[in-house]
């Protein structure tokens, strides 16, 4: 009997030491391998920018669109963005592992869209999501599947895989055709990923402000007006003098299908009150050329003024996207050839004229 009563009261102990034992050292759920992730090689690269920083790249091995940032604390890790699938972000936290041991504790969306925000199912509950209210109401309610930018993307695959078959079928170059089997088998993993998606918003939101601090680190979020989105948020680390922007400033020209492209100039100006000297975009290298900011302002600017214009005329907007001309810009962004903006530009300072019209 007392043989017995020792064995359920040790049994009973060993059930408490395991309830209480921390979790893994990874404490997102990845127990569960998604679909899409098989790749050879590295997935990213990341470029270390401050001592803890990192900017996370893809290196083409694995679709992941947008960039991450990485930030490794005393005793845990802070991802800025997850990618464009649930396979992408965990591949980013398998990864992460070569960098650190440490947990990531916290996630933080810059903004709402896909590129940036479609990795967060992977993270098990007790993980925080931060971003703006705005962020969690579209990924909530905004029926982010049937979102036009996303819903494009998505249809796409099809055509851009049957594609890359035929262009790797058909190429002799061995090192070419290398290239084009890893794009296809990239694009193949990330249709499978897209499959399994169920977009996650949010745990955690801010409206203006709110301050994480790890040890000697202080990770100020911040929102500083409308601008690519009406909820993008910075992280801005004012020891490190460095600034995460997501695709309210990237490395080029941000997509502009949810922007206030008349405000983004002004919530600029208010980026440049921060003291950085880097900047880690969600697209493109990092950065430390502050003329950049002016450069794009004077765009925005420009951009706005001409499309106004022919909107005035009764130009359509079809029309306006091929003559609006953005040309004297070439110089600091040159994947501009020549007179034309992408109708979905267009189409959305349209769309605000119309709003402030109706106002
Ligand atoms: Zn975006």
């Amino acid at each position: 009997m007392t043989r017995i009563v020792f064995a359920c009261a040790t049994a009973l102990l060993l059930l408490t030491i395991g309830v209480l034992q921390p979790s893994p050292v990874q404490t997102a759920a990845q127990s569960q391998r998604p679909a899409g992730t098989g790749h050879k090689g590295k997935a990213f690269r990341f470029n270390k920018v401050k001592d803890g920083v990192y900017h996370a790249v893809g290196t083409g091995a694995l679709a992941v669109v947008g960039n991450s940032s990485i930030i490794v604390n005393d005793n845990d890790v802070i991802v800025v963005d997850d990618h464009v699938s649930p396979a992408a972000a965990w591949v980013l936290l398998d990864e992460i592992k070569s960098l650190t041991d440490k947990p990531v504790r916290t996630v933080i969306n810059t903004h709402f869209h896909f590129d940036h925000a479609h990795g967060n199912q992977i993270f098990a509950k007790n993980v925080d999501i931060i971003g703006h209210e705005f962020t969690r109401d579209m990924l909530l309610k905004g029926n982010p599947l049937q979102m036009p930018l996303y819903k494009n993307y998505v249809a796409g695959l099809p055509g851009q895989i049957d594609d890359l078959r035929k262009r790797v079928a058909a190429e002799a170059d061995a090192t070419r055709k290398a290239n084009l089997q890893m794009q296809l088998e990239a694009a193949e993993n990330n249709r499978a990923s897209q499959a399994e998606l169920t977009p996650t918003p949010p745990n955690v939101t801010l409206r203006t402000q709110m301050t994480l601090y790890r040890g000697d680190r202080e990770i100020q979020i911040r929102f500083l007006g409308r601008a690519h989105t009406a909820g993008d948020i910075v992280v801005y680390l004012p020891k490190e003098k460095a600034v995460i922007t997501g695709d309210f400033l990237t490395a080029a020209l941000s997509n502009m299908s949810d922007a206030f492209v008349n405000e983004w100039p002004a919530t600029l100006d208010e980026l440049k009150k921060l003291d950085f000297d880097t900047v880690l975009p969600g697209h493109g290298e990092a950065f430390t050329d502050k003329a950049k900011i002016d450069y794009f302002q004077a765009y925005l600017r420009d951009v706005w003024t001409e499309v106004s214009r022919f909107k005035q005329q009764g130009v359509s907007a079809e029309d306006a996207a091929k003559r609006a001309d953005l040309t004297k810009h070439k110089e600091h962004f040159p994947t501009i050839q020549g007179p034309g903006v992408p109708i979905i530009a267009v189409t959305r300072i349209y769309e605000l004229l119309d709003r402030g019209a109706a106002r």
